[in-house]
C-alpha cells in the first residue's frame, strides 16, 4: 500500500511552501483595489517574488507585463517530448479586503495563528499558485524526468475576467498557456451532504451574463410623492422579484452522476430516485431543505441545479429631495453548462420582468464549459486524491462560480479545478472573498504534495513502488 509515502526531501518544501504562501499574501494584489482610490492588482510584485525564484533554480521564466504593474509570470521545464504537457495554472489578483477592521487578523498580513495562516488570497488562489510554483521547482532540484513540459502560468486580473491576464496571455501568447492538461483553482475539496463525503474534481463551470436594467418612472418633489412615479421604487420591487424567483431545474448528466452518488450513501439504490425529485419543482425545494438544512450550504447545492438571478447593485442619481424617475438594476445571472442568453431571458420573464418596460444591458457574458473525464489526466487527479485522503470517495463536479478554466478549455485544454485541502479543512472553501479568509498549513502543505503526485502520473515519473 502506497498511502502516505513521503515525497523524497519533503521537510525542506513543506516549510517553503508555507513561506511562499505568506510572501504572496503579503502582496497586495486587491482587484479591484481595496481602496476605491487605488490601483487594482498591482500583480506584478507577486510575479516578481516567484520569478526570483525559478530563475534561482535555472528554470526559464518570464513576467508579461501588458499594462504597468498588472504581470503575470510563467515558466517551463521542458520534457523529453514524449508525453503531454501539464500546465499549472492560477490567478495572483485577489478579491478586495474592503473593510480590514473588520478582520481578526489585518488581511494582508498572512499572520499563523492556531495552525492556520490567516488572509486575502489564502485560499483564493495563493497558496496553490505557491503549491504550483513549489512542484516546478520540486521536479527542477530533484532532477526527476519529465516526459511532457511542465509549465506554470500565474496570471493578473482574473476578477475582471482577464483582460490583462488569461485573455492577453491567449491572444498575445498563447504558447505559454496552451497544453493539453491544466490544473486550475476550483476544485479539489472536500464536500458533504448527509452523511455522505466526497472529494470533488472541478470539472465544469457554470456561464454568467451581468445585466445592468434601467428602470424609467415620471420625477416630482419628494414632498409630493403622490404625483410622480418613483423610478427606485420600481426597480426594487424588480428586484424583490428577481430574488424570490426559483429557476427552473434542468437535471444535466454530470450534476445528475453527482448528486445520486452522493444520496446512494445515505438512501442506498433509492438514491438515484431522490436525485430525480430534488430537480423536480415544486417539491425540489422541500427535498432541498431536508437534506442540505443549513441554507448557507444549500445555495451552493442550488445553483448546481439550474440558473440563478441575484440582483445585487441599485443606484439612482439625484438628490434626496427628488423622486428619481430613473434606476438602475443590477443582476448578477447564472446559467449551467449548455445553457445562455435564451434560457436567461425565459427565468426573467418568469419572475414578473417585464422585457418592455425595462432597457436591458449586457454588461458581460460567458458561456459555461465542461471538460471530459475519460481520460489519463482525470484518472491522474483521482487517484492522488485517493492516495493522499484514501477515506474518500472522488466525484467529478460542476462549480457553481466562474473561474479563467472556461477561458482555457475555450482554448483546446482539458482543465480541470483542483487545490485539495485537507479532509477537515472543508471549511475553508467557504470563506473565499470573506473577511477571515484563512487556510491551515497542513492544507498548504498537503496540496503541494498532491500536486506533486499528479505531475508524477501525468508526466511518466511515477513513484517507485515500495
Ligand atoms: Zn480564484
Amino acid at each position: 500500500v502506497k498511502h502516505n509515502r513521503r515525497l523524497a526531501n519533503w521537510d525542506a518544501y513543506e516549510a517553503e511552501v508555507v513561506e511562499l504562501t505568506a510572501a504572496l499574501v503579503q502582496v497586495d494584489t486587491s482587484n479591484p483595489a481595496s481602496d476605491p482610490t487605488g490601483q487594482p492588482g498591482n500583480e506584478t510584485g507577486c510575479a516578481e517574488i516567484l520569478a526570483a525564484r525559478f530563475e534561482a533554480d535555472g528554470i526559464e521564466t518570464e513576467i508579461i507585463e501588458p499594462a504597468p504593474g498588472r504581470g503575470s509570470v510563467v515558466a517551463r521545464l521542458r520534457g523529453s517530448g514524449d508525453g503531454p504537457s501539464l500546465l499549472l495554472f492560477g490567478h495572483l489578483d485577489v478579491a478586495p479586503a474592503a473593510n480590514p477592521e473588520l478582520w481578526t487578523y489585518p488581511p494582508f498580513s498572512a499572520t499563523v495563528e492556531y495552525g492556520e495562516m490567516w488572509g486575502r488570497g489564502t485560499v483564493d488562489m495563493k497558496s496553490l499558485v505557491a503549491q504550483e510554483a513549489i512542484a516546478l521547482l520540486y521536479f527542477a532540484r530533484e532532477g526527476l524526468p519529465l516526459s511532457g513540459d511542465l509549465m506554470f502560468a500565474s496570471v493578473a486580473d482574473e476578477k475582471t475576467r482577464g483582460p490583462h491576464g488569461a485573455q492577453h496571455l491567449l491572444r498575445a501568447r498563447p504558447e505559454t498557456v496552451t497544453a493539453p492538461y491544466v490544473v486550475n483553482e476550483g476544485g479539489g475539496f472536500p464536500v458533504r451532504l448527509g452523511d455522505a463525503r466526497a472529494y470533488v474534481i472541478d470539472v465544469a463551470e457554470r456561464g454568467m451574463m451581468w445585466l445592468d436594467i434601467e428602470v424609467r418612472g415620471r420625477a416630482g418633489h419628494s414632498s409630493m410623492p403622490g404625483s410622480a412615479d418613483n423610478a427606485l421604487v420600481k426597480a426594487a420591487e424588480i428586484a424583490s422579484k428577481l430574488a424570490r424567483h426559483e429557476p427552473r431545474h434542468t437535471a444535466i448528466p454530470l450534476v445528475r452522476r453527482f448528486l445520486a452518488s452522493m444520496l446512494q450513501h445515505q438512501f442506498g439504490p433509492g438514491g438515484d430516485a431522490v436525485a430525480d425529485l430534488w430537480f423536480k419543482r415544486p417539491n425540489g425545494r422541500a427535498i432541498g431543505q431536508a437534506l442540505v438544512p443549513d441554507p448557507r450550504h444549500r445555495g451552493g447545492f442550488d445553483a448546481m441545479l439550474g440558473p440563478t438571478l441575484s440582483p445585487t447593485t441599485l443606484s439612482t442619481t439625484g438628490y434626496v429631495n427628488v423622486v428619481p424617475d430613473a434606476a438602475s438594476l443590477g443582476c448578477d445571472c447564472r446559467f449551467l453548462p449548455g445553457q445562455g442568453r435564451a434560457e436567461i431571458y425565459e427565468e426573467l420573464q418568469r419572475a414578473g420582468l417585464e422585457l418592455d418596460a425595462v432597457e436591458i444591458t449586457e454588461i458581460s457574458y460567458y458561456e459555461g464549459s465542461e471538460s471530459p473525464i475519460d481520460n489519463p489526466f482525470y484518472q491522474a487527479l483521482a487517484e492522488t486524491l485517493g492516495e493522499v485522503a484514501p477515506a474518500w470517495p472522488v466525484e467529478p463536479f460542476l462549480l457553481p462560480t466562474a473561474s479563467d478554466s472556461t477561458l482555457l478549455r475555450n482554448n483546446g485544454s482539458i482543465v480541470y479545478g483542483f487545490q485539495p485541502v485537507t479532509p477537515s479543512d472543508g471549511r475553508a472553501v467557504q470563506r473565499v472573498h470573506q473577511v477571515d479568509e484563512r487556510l491551515s498549513l497542513d492544507s498548504i502543505k498537503f496540496g503541494a504534495d498532491a500536486l506533486i503526485r499528479v505531475g508524477q502520473r501525468v508526466l511518466g515519473t511515477p513513484l517507485p513502488p515500495d
